[in-house]
């Protein structure tokens, strides 16, 4: 599965180490589908945007292959809330507080992921 992750290198320059981090990023392709319910299973690379006709939730696999379902509110009124624009692209970003902490954003069908990444 396509994810993004954090490798760790360094090299050594005389008697000092020298660490650093380099963030490898991989491409992770999100394709957005719209259904009047939810799947009997939710698929990687796949958003669900359901409602029978005003979309209230986007449902999806975690982009990182975690595994765990997301679920973002898309009503009006309530906060925080999500939307997507051209099958392609939602705002805001998604900042997990639970499970692998992720952050990324999709934009244009691209999955972004900002900060650190734990699970692969
Ligand atoms: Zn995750």
């Amino acid at each position: 599965m396509d994810t993004s992750y954090i490798n760790r290198s360094g090299f050594r320059l005389g008697r000092l180490w020298i660490g650093f981090n380099t963030k490898m990023t991989r491409t992770v392709n999100m394709h957005f589908i719209e259904a009047e319910d939810h799947p009997a299973e939710y698929k990687p690379g796949n958003v669900w945007v359901v409602g029978p006709k005003n979309k209230w939730v986007m449902s999806f696999l975690c982009p990182c292959g975690c595994g765990d379902e997301i679920h973002l509110n898309m009503l009006p009124g309530s906060a925080p809330r999500w939307k997507y624009y051209g099958n392609k692209t939602m705002t805001p970003s998604v900042n997990r507080t639970k499970g692998c902490r992720s952050h990324f954003t999709i934009t244009g069908g691209l999955v972004k992921f900002h900060g650190h990444v734990e699970n692969r």
